[in-house]
């Protein structure tokens, strides 16, 4: 079982550290935390505050649809890993799984779209089509 200690803010250098990772918002904060679990001793430093720039002031959308292609893998192996955290680490990170509505006057560009459709088949995604049929 993963122990996970609560760690404070320090001015102070670490005075060693296998990786040292600069920028404490999502990227750097996941990057020394999945680091930190395999057992490897990081030091992460920020400028500000943790999560005090863009990290902290986004919509907080865990999403898959509207993605690239490229982009899809990550996205659905980041919303697995959200979904594992809560129970990894026994905080609640006040992720919660509600569902994305998407409102879009061009059908083909929509997620339920032609090209949603083949993406959706791709991925797995579970898209429905609101809109009434014509
Ligand atoms: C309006 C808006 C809404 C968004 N909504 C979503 C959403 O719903 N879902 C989603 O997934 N994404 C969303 N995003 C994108 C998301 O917020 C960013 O992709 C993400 O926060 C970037 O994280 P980051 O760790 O790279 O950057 P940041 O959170 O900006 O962290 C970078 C850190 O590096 C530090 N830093 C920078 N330079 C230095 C330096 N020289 N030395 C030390 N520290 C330094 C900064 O202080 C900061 O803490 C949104 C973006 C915007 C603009």
């Amino acid at each position: 079982m993963l122990r996970v200690e609560e760690v404070y803010d320090t001015p102070e250098f670490a005075s060693a550290a296998d990786v040292i990772v600069i920028g404490a918002g999502i990227v750097g904060t996941s990057t020394a935390y999945e680091l930190a679990r395999r057992g490897v001793s990081v030091a992460l430093v920020d400028k500000g505050i943790v999560g005090g720039e863009q990290s902290g002031r986004n919509w907080g959308w865990v999403r898959r649809q509207n993605r690239d292609m490229f982009e899809l893998p990550l996205a659905m192996r980041s919303l697995r890993r959200w979904s594992e955290l809560r129970d990894e680490i026994r905080i609640d990170l006040g992720f919660r799984r509600d569902g994305i509505l998407y409102a879009s006057n061009d059908a083909k560009k929509s997620p339920s779209g032609t090209r949603g459709a083949s993406r959706r088949a791709r991925s797995g995604l579970s898209v429905i089509c609101l809109a009434r049929p014509r």
